[in-house]
C-alpha cells in the first residue's frame, strides 16, 4: 500500500521542481543540465554536417551541388549557431539572474540564525474577493462535497478552543473553513495553493493539546485542516519487525485496541482522544514514557507535506539509521509549524506477560518523589511510576470517577511492575518495597485484580477531569489551567515540594500529578475569574522558573503552543530560538503554518488575538 504514493510522490516532486526553477537549487542543477544537453545536441549537429561535407568532398560532387551544399551548410550552421547562441544567452541571462538572486539572498541571509527583529510582518491574504476565490478553490480540491469541509459556527468553535486550554482565542477570530481531507495528495494540493496565496493554515487532529496549540490568531482568511475525520486508517502492521504504519488521524487508544490482539502496544499515552499525528507534532509522552520512551524515541519514519506542497518521507523502516540529518527529530515536536504529518511508522512494544500495580502512600510529596528518584537511580526497570498528591487523591474520591472512593488521601505513588515471568515481577516488588520503606512509606498495597489494575490507571488519566469537576461544583464557568515542567531526577523532590507549597498557599483548588520516572510533573489549578487567573499566571511562572533554575525544562511533554513561548526563551536563550526561527523560515518562508506558535515570527504580532 505504501508503494503507490511514493511513486506518485516522486512524480509530483519532480514536476514541482521543474515548475519553480527560479527558486530551488535542484532546479538550478536542472537548468545547468538542460543547457549542457542542448549544447551537446548542437555539437552533434555540427559534426554531422561536417561529416557530410567530408563525405561530399570526395571529388564526385558538381559545383552546383557544392554551391547548394555550401549554402545549405552555411545557412544551417549559422542558423544552428544563432539558435544555440540565443539559447545559451537566454539561459545565461536566466542563470545570471538566478545567481544574482541567490547571491543577494546569501548576502541578506548570511546569518546562521534569524532574530525576530530582522523580520517584517508576514503578508497574509486579506482582501475579500481573493478570500472568496480561495474558499471556492479549496472546496473544489475536496470535490465540492459538503462532507469534506465545514463553515458551521459550531465546527469553527470546536476547532478553535477547549475548556482545558491555558490560553483562549479572541472570540472574533475563527478559521474561515475547516477542511477534512482524505489523502496526503489532497493535503499537498491544499498546501501548495494556500502557500501561493499566503493563507495561514492550522493543522488539527485530536484537539487535546493544552497550551493553545491550535488556537486561531490573525483575523485574516484562516484555514484549519483536520485529518482525524477520514485519515484514520491503519496501513500496515509489521508484526515481526514490531512496527506499524498508520495514517496520522488514528487515535492512540484505537491503535492500542488494535495492537492488543497481537500482544503489542503503543509506547506513549497522551490525553484521551489524542491522535498519532498530534502525539508526534507535540512530542508527547505519558505514563509509559520512562519505560518505552517519548514520541521522539518511538517514531521510525513519517510522511510530511511541506508548506509548498512537497511530500517528504523521512526514512525507510530500519530501527536505526545514521543517514543524514534527523528529520524525524525535526518534525517531532514541531507543533504544526513546519508541515502536516500524514502517515507515521511507529515502534510497537510487547505487552508484559505478567504485570501488577502497587499503590504506595507517603507522609509528604517530597518523600514520594524521593522514592521515585531512588527507584530510577538504583536501575530498577518498572513499566510506570506515577505520583498523585494528597489533593488529587481527595478529588478522585470526591468525583466518583473510579468504583473505589476510599483512596488514602495522602501523596501516593502508583507503580506498574511487569516482566516475562511472575518470579521476575515478585523480585521487582520486593526491591520496590524496600526502597519505599526507606522513604517512609506508610502503606504498600497491590491491585487485587486486573480490573483494579486498569482502574488505577484510568484514575490517573481522568485526573484532569476530576479537578475540573471539583471546580465546576463551585462555579459552572470555572476553568482549569494545566501545565507541566520536567527536571533532573535529583532535583525532582525539591522542585515539586516548593511548587506544592505555593499552590496550597494560593487558596485555589489545585492538584499535582507526576510522571515521576521522568522527573516530570503537572499542576492543575482551577480559576473562576480574572483575579484567580492572574494568581495562576504567577504560580505557573514561578513553577517554570524553579524548573529552569534546576536545569530543567518549561515543558516535559505538553509542548509550547502559544502559552509557553516566553518560557522557551527563558529556558534556552535567544540564539537557539533564533536558530529555530531560521529553520522555520527556510521551510515555510511565507509563514503560513500554524502562525504564532512555539516562538514569534512576526515582530508586530497583534496583541489582542488571544488571552
Ligand atoms: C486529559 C488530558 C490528559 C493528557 N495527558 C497527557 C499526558 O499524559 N502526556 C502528554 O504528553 N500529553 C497529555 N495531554 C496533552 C495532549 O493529549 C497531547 O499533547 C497530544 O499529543 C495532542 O494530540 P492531539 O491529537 O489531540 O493534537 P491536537 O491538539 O489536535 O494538536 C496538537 C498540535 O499538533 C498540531 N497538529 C495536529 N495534527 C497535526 C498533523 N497532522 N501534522 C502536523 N501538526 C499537527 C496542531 O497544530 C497543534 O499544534 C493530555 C491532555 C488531556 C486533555
Amino acid at each position: 500500500m505504501l508503494g503507490t504514493p511514493i511513486l506518485r510522490r516522486n512524480g509530483y516532486v519532480l514536476k514541482k521542481n521543474l515548475k519553480c526553477f527560479s527558486r530551488s537549487s535542484t532546479c538550478r542543477n536542472l537548468i545547468y543540465r538542460n543547457s549542457s544537453l542542448q549544447l551537446l545536441k548542437n555539437k552533434r549537429f555540427y559534426s554531422t554536417e561536417q561529416q557530410r561535407g567530408v563525405d561530399n568532398n570526395d571529388g564526385s560532387s558538381t559545383s552546383s551541388s557544392w554551391l547548394s551544399y555550401f549554402f545549405t551548410t552555411t545557412i544551417s550552421a549559422t542558423a544552428g549557431y544563432l539558435l544555440a547562441t540565443t539559447f545559451m544567452i537566454d539561459n545565461e541571462k536566466k542563470l545570471n539572474k538566478l545567481e544574482k538572486s541567490i547571491i543577494k539572498n546569501v548576502e541578506v541571509t548570511a546569518k546562521s540564525t534569524l532574530p525576530l527583529t530582522d523580520l517584517e510582518s508576514p503578508n497574509y491574504t486579506h482582501d475579500e474577493a481573493t478570500e472568496e476565490m480561495i474558499m471556492s478553490k479549496l472546496k473544489e480540491i475536496l470535490g465540492n462535497n459538503p462532507e469534506n469541509y465545514s463553515i458551521h459556527p459550531s465546527e469553527l468553535n470546536a476547532h478553535s478552543d477547549t475548556q482545558f486550554n491555558t490560553h483562549h482565542p479572541n472570540p472574533n477570530i475563527r478559521p474561515k473553513i475547516i477542511l477534512f481531507p482524505h489523502s496526503t495528495e489532497e493535503i499537498s494540493q491544499i498546501l501548495a495553493f494556500c502557500n501561493e496565496y499566503k493563507v495561514p493554515i492550522i493543522p488539527f487532529s485530536g484537539g487535546t493539546s493544552l497550551e493553545g496549540h491550535f488556537l486561531p490568531t490573525r483575523a485574516n482568511c484562516l484555514v484549519t485542516i483536520d485529518i482525524s475525520k477520514y485519515m484514520n486508517n491503519i496501513i500496515k502492521l509489521n508484526q515481526k519487525d514490531l512496527d506499524i504504519t498508520v495514517q496520522g488521524g488514528v487515535g492512540w487508544e484505537d491503535l492500542n485496541d488494535y495492537l492488543a490482539d497481537y500482544g503489542l502496544m503503543f509506547g506513549c499515552d497522551p490525553g484521551p482522544g489524542a491522535t498519532i499525528s498530534g502525539a508526534v507534532a507535540n512530542s508527547c509522552s505519558g505514563t509509559n514514557a520512562q519505560r518505552y520512551g517519548t514520541m521522539k524515541e518511538n517514531v521510525i519514519n513519517m510522511t510530511v507535506v511541506l508548506p509548498d506542497g512537497t511530500i517528504v518521507k523521512t526514512k525507510g523502516r530500519p530501527r536505526k539509521s545514521s543517514a543524514g540529518y534527523n528529520l524525524n527529530g525535526l518534525f517531532t515536536g514541531s507543533e504544526g509549524t513546519l508541515g502536516i504529518i500524514t502517515e507515521v511508522t511507529i515502534k510497537c512494544h510487547v505487552i508484559s506477560k505478567f504485570e501488577t500495580v502497587a499503590v504506595v502512600s507517603f507522609p509528604s510529596i517530597q518523600d514520594a518523589a524521593s522514592c521515585a528518584s531512588n527507584v530510577i537511580q538504583q536501575g530498577i526497570q518498572l513499566n510506570a511510576l506515577e505520583l498523585l498528591d494528597d489533593n488529587m487523591m481527595k478529588l478522585i474520591n470526591k468525583s466518583g470517577a473510579t468504583t473505589r472512593s476510599d483512596w488514602i488521601e495522602k501523596p501516593t505513588m502508583f507503580f506498574k511492575i511487569g516482566g516475562i515471568t511472575q518470579n521476575i515481577v515478585n523480585e521487582l516488588v520486593n526491591e520496590l518495597e524496600k526502597i519505599a520503606h526507606e522513604n517512609k512509606c506508610e502503606n504498600f498495597q497491590f491491585a487485587k485484580s486486573d480490573e483494579e489494575k486498569v482502574e488505577l490507571w484510568e484514575a490517573r488519566k481522568v485526573a484532569l477531569w476530576s479537578v475540573l469537576d471539583a471546580g465546576r461544583t463551585t462555579d459552572l464557568h470555572a476553568r482549569v489551567w494545566t501545565t507541566d515542567v520536567a527536571v533532573p531526577f535529583s532535583k525532582f523532590p525539591e522542585v515539586i515540594e516548593k511548587t506544592k507549597e505555593e499552590l496550597d498557599e494560593s487558596g485555589l483548588i489545585n492538584a499535582i500529578a507526576g510522571h515521576s520516572g521522568d522527573g516530570n510533573f503537572h499542576s492543575f489549578i482551577i480559576y473562576r475569574n480574572d483575579e484567580e487567573r492572574a494568581k495562576c499566571t504567577k504560580i505557573v511562572s514561578n513553577m517554570v522558573k524553579r524548573a529552569i533554575e534546576a536545569e530543567g525544562t518549561c515543558t516535559g511533554e505538553h509542548g509550547v503552543g502559544i502559552g509557553k513561548r516566553d518560557f522557551v526563551l527563558q529556558e534556552l536563550g535567544t540564539e537557539p530560538v533564533d536558530l529555530m526561527r531560521k529553520i522555520k523560515l527556510t521551510i515555510d518562508p511565507n509563514r503560513i503554518m500554524n502562525p504564532d506558535k512555539v516562538f514569534k515570527t512576526d515582530p508586530n504580532e497583534p496583541e489582542d488575538d488571544y488571552i
